[in-house]
């Protein structure tokens, strides 16, 4: 009778590990398969340093998410219930759906082609030196991220999140915003009240008509060829490969204060 060795612990784990991670990751992707192509540009994304990503991502030509991502946005989605949660236990009046609507605060713009939906709005709460109504904004962090976010504060650290607020305080004609980030390593909170920047806000949302225009016609912008743009970009497999569409050069807005 052959001597059989039992499994090793380890391999087995792994092998259920493998086998789960699959199963779910199937799952996620065929759930995002079935939901159409949103059609818009984001005010989430307004902030990026590359017209060529936003005028790909508004074409439908990205590419495909892969199910990793997707389990990101999913847990961000959790981690921002659970602060919105805790600033309501704290006495923040926090409402995440517009009573007009029913549905999430939000705005959109040139015909629909570019749109925001905000994470809510406070309207009262405890004194924290502006008046109310202000937005909020949440995002969890990794450590790295977030510690940066505490030293540099939301403008300098985050541009892409800054650009975010300031287009919904514009299109929601709000003046201030509550931004609540979440360290996802240590649970630490970190507070940070953002001022409309009108004249910012109003070059992002000419950036934005300008870049769906292009995109219409079938146009695109020239590679930045930053190297660490490009080394995180989610587009940048699609970027490579668009040699029939005519490319054209445009400004990049960047936030921060003017003269
Ligand atoms: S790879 Fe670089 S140039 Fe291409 S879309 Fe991404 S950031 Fe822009």
């Amino acid at each position: 009778m052959p001597f059989l060795l039992p499994p090793e612990p380890g391999h087995h784990q792994t092998q259920i590990s493998r086998q789960i991670n699959r199963a779910i990751d199937n799952a996620l992707l065929a759930e995002r398969a079935a939901e159409q192509h949103r059609g818009y540009l984001g005010a989430s994304s307004i902030g990026e340093a590359c017209d060529r990503k936003l005028v790909l991502e508004y074409q439908g030509n990205a590419g495909e998410v892969d199910a990793q991502l997707l389990r990101v946005f999913a847990a961000g989605h959790a981690f921002e219930e659970l602060m919105a949660r805790w600033l309501r236990l704290a006495g923040f009046d926090l409402r995440d759906v517009d009573p007009n609507t029913g549905q999430q605060y939000s705005f959109e713009t040139a015909g629909g082609r570019v749109r925001g939906h905000c994470d809510g709005v406070i309207f009262a709460g405890p004194d924290i030196g502006v008046a109310y109504p202000v937005l909020w904004e949440g995002k969890a962090l990794n450590e790295v991220s977030w510690l940066d976010l505490t030293r540099r504060g939301v403008m300098q650290s985050k541009p892409i999140y800054y650009a975010q607020v300031q287009t919904y305080m514009s299109h929601l004609q709000i003046e201030r915003c509550l931004f609540t980030a979440l360290n996802k390593n240590t649970a630490a909170l970190y507070h940070e009240l953002v001022a409309l920047d009108p004249v910012y806000a109003q070059q992002l949302s000419e950036r934005a008509v300008r870049l769906v225009d292009l995109a219409e016609e079938n146009e695109l912008p020239p590679r930045i060829d930053d190297l660490r743009e490009c080394r995180d970009c989610r587009v940048a497999a699609p970027c490579r490969v668009h040699p029939f569409q005519r490319v054209v050069g445009l400004a990049v807005a960047t936030p921060g204060p003017r003269e």
